[in-house]
C-alpha cells in the first residue's frame, strides 16, 4: 500500500490530507504535528481568540473524530527530527515512519528578539500559536503597558486588541512607517489614523535599542534615548520559513524549501506546500505567507502527488481585522508605480488600488468589500481598469467587470 507521510498539522497539512482522500487516495495517511491539539486556524489568535471570543474548539479547522474516521493517522505531540531520503524514512520522536511520498507542510516560526537586548526577558511574547496566545492573554488587563515591536498586520492586530481591552499601548516600527514592507503609505495612513483615534501611540522610525529588567520586562530603551515602562511586550517582526529539516537533509532551499511548478522538492519523493515553501513565479521566486496559500498549495500538492501535473497558479488574498474595519486585500503589490484611492460609500471604507504602468496588481480594501470583489475579479482574470475610474466617484466600480 502507497505510504504518504506529511510534516506538520497546521492549516497546509490539514488540507492537504483531506484533498487526498476527497481525491480517492486510498494508501496510507500519516500526519505528524508537535502542538497538542489537531490542526486549528491562527488568524482568529491575534483577534477573536485573544479577545475571549471564540472558544478553543471553534479553532479547529476540522472535528478532531474527522482524522481517524477518514483513516487518517494524527500524531500530536510529536516532532520529525530526521529524513533519510535514501532509506525514505522519517524519524519522529518515539517513532519511524516510512513513506513513497513525504510534504513538508513545516510553516514558519515567529522572528525573536535577540537574548542580547533583553528578548529573553519574562513577558515577552510572539504570536504565532495557540500556546503563545494562551500565555499572553492574562496580561490583558486594563492599565497596563505593553509595547508593541513591529507594525505588520500582527502587531497592530495585537495592538487593536490592547487598545479595546482598556490598555496603554505604544508600537514601535523601526522602519519610516508601519506596514512598509507590505502595504503604500496611503494604507498605512489609513491604520495609523486608525489606532491613533483608538489611543495606541504609534512610533515610527523608532528602533528599539533593548528591553530593561530583571525577570520580566520593565520598560524599553529606544534608539534615541526615551524610556517607556513596559509591563509586557509582543514582538511582531516578521516569520522566518521553517526549513531546518529540509536543510539537513539536503533539499534545495531558496527563500525557503524550493518546489518546482507542482509542489515537488529537489527530491522527487518530497513535496512541500505552504508558509514553508517558495515556488516558481514570475520569472523568480515567490513565498506567501497566507491561510488562502497554504490551502491551495495544499490541494495543488495533494492532486500532483496522485499524478494530476497540475502548475500551482496563486490567486492570492489576504484580511486584516483591526477594531470594526475589516481590510481584504486581493493580488500582490510588489513593484508597484502608482497607488489611487478610492472613498467608499460607508463611512470609513476606502480602498487603495496599486498599479504597475497600466496595469492593476492588488487592492487593499478597508471597510470595502464591494472594491475588493471587484478588484479581485479583474486580478484574478488578469484584467486591468483605469485608474481615473477608480477616483471617479460617479463611476460605479460594477461597470469595470463588463
Ligand atoms: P508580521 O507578519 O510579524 O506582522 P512583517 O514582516 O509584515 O511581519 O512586519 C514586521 C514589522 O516589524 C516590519 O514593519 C519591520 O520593519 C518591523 N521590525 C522588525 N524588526 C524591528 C525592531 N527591532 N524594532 C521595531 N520594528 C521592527
Amino acid at each position: 500500500m502507497e505510504k504518504i507521510v506529511v510534516i506538520g498539522a497546521g492549516q497546509a497539512g490539514s488540507s492537504l490530507v483531506a484533498k487526498l482522500r476527497n481525491s480517492g487516495f486510498e494508501g496510507a495517511i500519516t500526519l505528524i504535528g508537535e502542538e497538542p491539539v489537531p490542526p486549528y486556524q491562527r488568524p482568529p489568535l491575534s483577534k477573536k481568540y485573544l479577545l475571549g471570543e471564540i472558544e478553543l474548539e471553534r479553532l479547529f479547522l476540522r472535528p478532531e473524530s474527522f482524522y481517524a474516521e477518514n483513516g487518517i493517522d494524527l500524531h500530536l505531540s510529536q516532532t520529525a527530527v530526521s529524513i533519510d531520503r535514501a532509506a525514505r524514512k522519517v524519524t519522529a520522536d518515539g517513532a519511524i515512519y516510512d513513506y513513497d511520498h513525504l510534504v513538508l507542510a513545516t510553516g514558519s516560526v515567529p522572528r525573536q528578539l535577540p537574548a542580547a537586548i533583553g528578548g529573553d526577558l519574562g513577558n515577552v511574547f510572539t504570536m504565532r500559536g495557540l500556546k503563545d496566545a494562551d500565555a499572553m492573554a492574562p496580561q490583558f488587563s486594563a492599565g497596563r503597558n505593553l509595547l508593541v515591536v513591529g507594525g505588520g498586520y500582527i502587531g497592530l492586530e495585537a495592538a487593536a486588541v490592547a487598545a479595546k481591552k482598556g490598555l496603554h499601548v505604544t508600537l514601535v516600527e523601526m522602519a519610516d512607517r508601519i506596514l512598509q514592507r507590505v502595504a503604500s503609505p496611503e494604507t498605512s495612513n489609513y491604520f495609523r489614523e486608525l489606532h491613533n483615534r483608538h489611543g495606541v501611540n504609534i512610533m515610527e522610525r523608532a528602533g528599539l535599542d533593548c528591553l530593561i529588567g530583571s525577570t520580566n520586562v520593565e520598560a524599553a530603551r529606544l534608539a534615541d534615548g526615551t524610556e517607556l515602562p513596559v509591563d509586557f511586550a509582543i514582538v511582531g517582526i516578521g516569520i522566518t520559513p521553517a526549513t531546518d529539516l529540509a536543510e539537513a537533509a539536503g533539499l534545495t532551499i531558496d527563500n525557503g524549501i524550493a518546489v518546482d511548478a507542482q509542489g515537488r522538492t529537489s527530491d522527487p519523493h518530497i513535496w512541500a506546500a505552504g508558509d514553508c515553501a517558495s515556488f516558481p513565479h514570475d520569472g523568480g521566486r515567490l513565498r506567501l505567507e497566507s491561510v488562502p496559500n497554504a490551502i491551495d498549495m495544499a490541494e495543488c500538492v495533494a492532486e500532483n502527488i496522485m499524478g494530476a501535473g497540475k502548475t500551482y497558479v496563486p490567486q492570492p488574498w489576504f484580511w486584516s481585522d483591526q477594531y470594526d474595519v475589516k481590510l481584504q486585500i486581493a493580488g500582490l503589490n510588489a513593484g508597484y508605480t502608482q497607488v489611487v484611492t478610492r472613498k467608499g460609500d460607508k463611512e470609513g471604507a476606502a480602498s487603495f488600488w496599486y498599479f504597475k504602468g497600466e496595469r492593476l496588481l492588488a487592492v487593499d480594501a478597508a471597510n470595502d468589500p464591494r472594491a475588493y470583489m471587484i478588484g479581485k475579479r479583474l486580478i484574478d482574470a488578469g484584467k486591468t481598469c483605469d485608474p481615473d475610474v477608480i477616483t471617479n466617484p460617479e463611476i460605479d466600480l460594477k461597470s469595470l467587470l463588463k
